[in-house]
């Protein structure tokens, strides 16, 4: 009797162990299905690193940036568009964690879990897994030209609708081609895999005095009634603001024009650390979870709490430890066109609730109120007044009327400037806000300003 009983509880423990383990890989093949089926061992998807079988993608004019044929990955057919757009589409490394084709590789694949891969569309649970972006490939390729072989960004969005028609990165290199980068040319490479649009910060220069301006129109309730005078150097805690001349006596208006840093050292003084602070934050400085469509926006840094007041005036004109990312700026100029409330940028189209079917998180997050709309006005009417001096000085946005703001951002001594130009075209019908910025490309309006012309004129010719 007593054998029987311990053979029994034996069984029953050997049943138990059997159910659980049961249960156990039910759960995971539910849970992790969709990684398992990505692993090299996994003969289906192993081809050209899970992409073998993966769906096109599309520019916003139907043309192919990215397909699949023979369980090879091939891309656009001109090098250029190629190198244009490979942070937005991305590589089989996988090595641009923020490109479509890294984030979203089980969704183009067509993965689904009751029926597996590379099955006929009718069959697949996933009826389509073609993406089409938001971007124009030739607005894309004619920015990425216009930079020469400088490192940065620009960045073109609809501030209407958030679309993003431009996003390029550089360096960058060919996704039909890549390089193996060593220590001998990894200067040359240097960031490569980053998406500057989204991902990095740069010193912003005079593009910051949006910034330091919104805060003066808030918090300085003379600001218009007062006269700056600037005799090319202010010394402030025994150390000088410098400007590269005396701009001389100037209303705020034709301060910001001139951007003049004497001027904009001083009214960053007025506004004090804390009312600095809080201007810049609510514009996005500081750790606000910025996305393009589900893509992180990289933190833009501003904060000069306790710095003295040297460094107060030096952050005020976007030097100090001040850093910005570009697709940032985009939004803040985008506030400005909007009456105060910055538009939420989105790269993928949701055409037909397609994302929604692929299990891709739309997240096309809420407008963003950055500002009233009286302060908006007031900062556009600044950034038309300088886009006229811009525009005396040969900037052409494809013949339209813009509000915009240069920078030339101090890097060290041994370094050329970092070149920004960041605004928008004030026109119903082609509603654009952007931002470039060239790394050691000297004045932003001689290295910055020609990337944001090339892809305006793309876009509206
Ligand atoms: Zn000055």
């Amino acid at each position: 009797m007593k054998r029987i009983m311990t053979r029994s509880l034996i069984l029953w423990i050997v049943t138990f162990a059997f159910l659980a383990g049961t249960v156990f890989l039910g759960v995971r093949v539910v849970l992790y299905s969709g990684d398992w089926v990505q692993q090299p061992f996994n003969g289906h998807m192993a081809s050209a690193n899970g992409l073998g079988k993966a769906g096109k993608i599309y520019d916003r004019n139907a043309l192919t940036l990215a397909y699949s044929e023979n369980d090879e990955r091939y891309y656009a057919d001109d090098e250029t568009t190629r190198e244009a757009l490979l942070h937005v589409v991305g590589d089989e490394g996988m090595n641009i964690s923020t490109a479509i084709q890294s984030r979203y590789r089980t969704n183009l694949s067509g993965y689904n879990f009751a029926l597996g891969v590379g099955l006929p569309e009718s069959l697949n649970g996933t009826a389509n897994s073609d993406l089409t972006l938001t971007a124009d490939a030739d607005v894309c390729r004619a920015a990425y030209s216009a930079m020469n072989g400088h490192k940065g960004a620009c960045v073109v969005y609809n501030y209407r609708t958030g679309e993003v028609l431009c996003d390029i990165s550089a360096p960058s290199y060919d996704p039909a081609d890549p390089p193996t980068i060593t220590e001998d040319n990894e200067s040359e490479y240097d960031g490569v895999y980053l998406d500057n649009v989204v991902s990095s910060t740069f010193t912003p220069g005079s593009v910051f005095k949006i910034i330091t301006a919104a805060a003066a129109i808030d918090n300085i309730p003379d600001i218009y009634d007062q006269s700056f005078t600037c005799y090319g150097s202010l010394d402030v805690e025994g150390n000088p603001i410098t400007c590269e001349y005396a701009h001389g006596t100037q209303s705020f208006s034709e301060a910001f024009a001139n951007s003049c840093n004497c001027a904009f050292g001083q009214i960053a003084l007025q506004v004090g650390e804390a009312k600095m602070k809080e201007t810049a934050e609510k514009l996005g400085f500081n750790g606000s979870d910025f996305k393009m469509s589900d893509i992180p926006v990289a933190t833009s840094h501003y904060d000069a709490t306790g710095a003295g007041e040297n460094y107060l005036a030096w952050s005020g004109i976007g030097q100090y430890e001040d850093l910005a990312n570009p697709m940032l700026m985009a939004m803040i100029c985008s506030a400005v066109a909007n009456g105060g409330t910055a538009t939420s940028p989105y790269i993928l189209t949701d055409d037909g609730g397609l994302l929604d079917k692929l299990n891709i998180s739309v997240n096309k997050s809420s407008d963003i109120e950055m500002m009233s709309p009286d302060t908006a006005s007031k900062v556009k009417e600044l950034m038309r007044g300088a886009a006229e001096g811009y525009a005396w000085r040969g900037v052409d946005l494809a013949g339209l009327s813009f509000c915009a703001k240069t920078g030339t951002a101090e890097v060290g001594e041994d370094k050329e400037a970092t070149a920004w130009f960041v605004g928008f075209i004030d026109d119903p019908s082609h509603p654009y806000a952007f931002a470039a910025v060239v790394v050691e490309g000297g004045y932003g309006i001689d290295a910055a300003s020609p990337v944001v012309e090339a892809a305006i004129s793309e876009l509206v010719n």
